[in-house]
């Protein structure tokens, strides 16, 4: 339930908060971009706004193997467990830096959605923010890839739709790269719209415009791919004629967001220039679209951003207006 305060266009909303300080003990080695300071810096904003205390804070439950399951091979969670296990430089590829704590940081990553979603069900919250790492996106099923591990989001809409009964999820994913991994793992799947903003040709590669989803997926993945040196304006052409129509007609039971701030013009990993403010801008739109047809269910993790600064105060941004308060200045 939400209400609305006096200031016009003002809708005070519960949000959920859900983080974890073991998820800064995930070391992918020194001088990697995906650094524990990320997760440290973001959080030292948001304690530092003064309605910080109005979240409502979610406990997070690691995710166990059945859940890692709904996207990953047996193998791959055996893989990654063994990697972290055995102190093993790296998984897979050297980007994905591990460390004997970096398993149990996953799992808190990949659990803190299906925390956020367990109180929207319930009602004691309208939506929710995850300050988790390690990013998600571009896990694929048995591989990890681009500092991911297990792929966060994809799990939160594979258990929304097999243990909460929600029909149709779909998945905005505004993290500077395209979310490979999210994108392969829906693009047969007709109930999860997939919809990216990213900087393209880029990492991982992939995210054509052209690539709409394959067989009964077909038309249920929407890329936006946009070149180096786009800002807020193309942003927002991208969302008025391609993102926002096709959500309106998706008419999801439920809004995830793949929440990377590396498109922030601060970004040493991109070449994207949206502004702090732009953040809020996207966050509004995404809430509008979950009001219009989920009941206002939305809830945003974490990806990228790597810039500390940028990156603590595009939180603060976002997580402001996922509540309904004025974001700082
Ligand atoms: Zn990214």
């Amino acid at each position: 339930m939400t209400t609305t305060c006096a200031r016009e266009l003002c809708t005070k909303r519960r949000t959920g908060f859900a983080a974890d300080r073991q998820c800064a003990l995930h070391r992918p080695g020194p001088g990697h971009p995906e650094r524990p300071e990320r997760l440290e810096s973001a959080l030292a904003g948001l304690r530092a706004q003064p309605w910080f205390d109005e979240l409502v804070t979610v406990a997070i439950t690691p995710a166990d193997r059945e859940t890692l399951e709904t996207v990953h091979s047996p193998r791959h969670v055996n893989r990654a467990r063994e990697a972290c296990e055995s102190e093993a430089a790296y998984l897979d590829v050297p980007d994905v830096g591990v460390c004997a704590d970096s398993f149990e940081a996953a799992r808190l990553a990949a659990g803190a959605g299906l925390a956020l979603a367990e109180k929207i069900i319930a009602g004691e919250i309208d939506n929710g923010f995850a300050l988790v790492r390690p990013p998600g996106h571009h896990a694929e099923r048995e591989m990890a890839l681009g500092f991911c591990l297990f792929n966060n989001v994809a799990i939160l809409a594979r258990v929304l739709r097999s243990r909460h009964g929600l029909e149709k999820i779909a998945i905005l994913d505004w993290d500077v790269h395209y979310g490979n991994g999210t994108a392969h793992a829906f693009e047969r799947d007709p109930s999860v719209l997939y919809l990216s903003l990213h900087q393209y040709p880029h990492y991982p590669g992939t995210g054509a415009a052209s690539e709409t989803g394959e067989g009964p997926g077909l038309g249920a993945t929407v890329n936006c791919p946009l070149p180096a040196g786009s800002g807020n304006e193309d942003y927002e052409r991208a969302f008025r004629e391609r993102v926002l129509p096709a959500m309106d007609r998706f008419a999801p039971d439920a809004v995830l967001l793949s929440a990377g701030f590396d498109a922030h013009r601060a970004d040493p990993l991109g070449d994207i220039r949206l502004s702090t403010e732009f953040y809020g801008w996207m966050t509004e739109r995404a809430l509008e679209v979950a009001d219009r047809h989920a009941e206002g269910r939305l809830i945003s993790l974490l990806e990228g951003g790597y810039d500390l600064a940028a990156l603590a105060d595009s939180v603060g941004t976002h997580v402001a207006t996922l509540s309904g308060v004025e974001p700082a200045k």
